[in-house]
């Protein structure tokens, strides 16, 4: 068979599209102006950084006063959190609800603030990764100062139902901030139909370029000033802007909104077709709901085998993925998203997961169901634990 080459770590990072880049280039040389600056060429980047701030509010259907340029998705959850806690904790709010399935962008800035007197509640959820509305509304409470929810689960690819605790949230006049970094592109985002206040979003998930990202902050809602210094972003977060960046971002937000549905009818039977395809081999299961699912993801466990093991076959085999997720797969402990569902340590280990873009194609799909189950009879082969299971005729899933 012939190698192919496939990027399968899309949930991890993309690559900067050929659109993007183009727009983007002319700010690093002849357009390189600081856009504070009072000449045609500093004018003419605060301009670019208008336009750019108006063309992503459009894709959000919110207001370009709403939109604040930041350095990621980890910068927006930790300025949404914190901001959000530091204002409201001087009005005796000091409770704050999240789940526990949460990426540690939000996880460990919630643990930070329970340092600081907080006090966190991590809602679980359901074995099929998904959070439950009536378990946000128990939850809220009089000194409850924000529900942060994730729109879309990074490891598993679950959907959220966002609009519905949005709802709730606004019910109970609770603010309401959603980690939309993975949602972008897949899902449709409206900050005004889906009753949210707060917003992350990173450019390099839907190929932007890495180390720019948006916190939507809903009008009258006054966060504290992220980083003191001069008066960008309104005085909220100093510091000369990162104008290719910002360009890159708004271009490549246009795109990734512009043809939704199209990519979900896209590759929403080629993930079918892999995670079935996978699930023939024996003691293997699905992670995470089949139809609350992004079109991109699958996520499944296979018992007997160590990931990092499968990853570093695939990858000789052309195939890039991930097992759990980028910041934790240097680590031994497994995933807190797969133990989240009630998986058990030995089946949460041997977890793969493939993320696509667009371009994914039905070859790739076959290429990929041709090499991994010969991939995993191998290791299974060399695993004194599935040699075990065998024997004493344990099924772990
Ligand atoms: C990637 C990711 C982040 C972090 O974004 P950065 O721009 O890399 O800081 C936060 N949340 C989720 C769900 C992500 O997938």
């Amino acid at each position: 068979m012939e190698k192919r080459l496939i990027y399968a770590d899309h949930a991890a990072t993309t690559a900067v599209s050929d659109e993007v880049l183009k727009e983007m280039l002319p700010y690093f040389q002849e357009n390189f102006g600081n856009p504070s600056s009072i000449y045609a060429k500093g004018r003419e980047n605060e301009r670019a950084i208008m336009n750019a701030r108006q063309r992503i509010a459009k894709c959000l259907n919110a207001d370009p006063k709403e939109i604040f340029f930041t350095a990621g998705g980890s910068e927006s959850d930790n300025w949404a959190i914190k901001g959000t806690a530091d204002r409201l904790a001087q009005k005796g709010k000091k409770h704050i609800i999240t789940s526990v399935f949460e990426h540690h962008a939000v996880l460990h800035t919630c643990e930070f603030l329970e340092k600081h007197g907080f006090e966190v509640t991590y809602l679980p959820v359901s074995p099929e990764g998904i959070v439950s509305p009536d378990d946000v509304e128990k939850a809220i409470r009089e000194d409850t100062a924000l529900v942060t929810i994730m729109f879309a689960n990074n490891e598993i690819g679950t959907i959220q139902p966002i609009a519905e605790i949005g709802e709730i949230c606004r019910k109970h006049h609770v603010l309401f901030h959603t980690d939309a970094v993975q949602a972008i592109g897949n899902v449709p985002v409206d900050v005004q139909k889906q009753n949210i206040d707060m917003l992350s979003l990173s450019g390099h998930k839907f190929h932007a370029p890495k180390g720019v990202g948006v916190l939507y902050v809903k009008k009258g809602i006054i966060l504290p000033n992220l980083i003191h210094g001069g008066g960008q972003e309104s005085g909220k977060r100093a510091g000369t802007e990162n104008v290719p960046g910002i360009i890159g971002l708004a271009k490549a937000l246009e795109l990734a909104t512009a043809n939704i549905p199209e990519k979900i009818q896209k590759l929403t039977p080629l993930r079918d077709k892999l995670i079935d395809g996978i699930l023939t081999i024996e003691q293997t299961r699905l992670n995470g709901s089949r139809t609350q699912r992004l079109c991109g993801n699958v996520n499944i466990s296979i018992v007997g085998i160590e990931g990092e093991s499968l990853l570093l076959m695939l990858d000789n085999y052309g195939i890039q993925a991930s097992s759990g997720s980028a910041c934790t797969s240097g680590s031994l402990d497994p995933s807190h998203v797969l133990l989240s569902l009630g998986l058990v340590h030995e089946v949460a280990h041997g977890s793969l997961r493939l993320s696509f873009g667009e371009e994914l194609t039905e070859e790739d799909v076959n290429y990929i169901l041709a090499v991994l189950p010969e991939i995993v009879s191998r290791l299974r082969a060399m695993s004194p634990m599935w040699e075990k299971l065998k024997k004493e005729n344990i099924k772990l899933v």
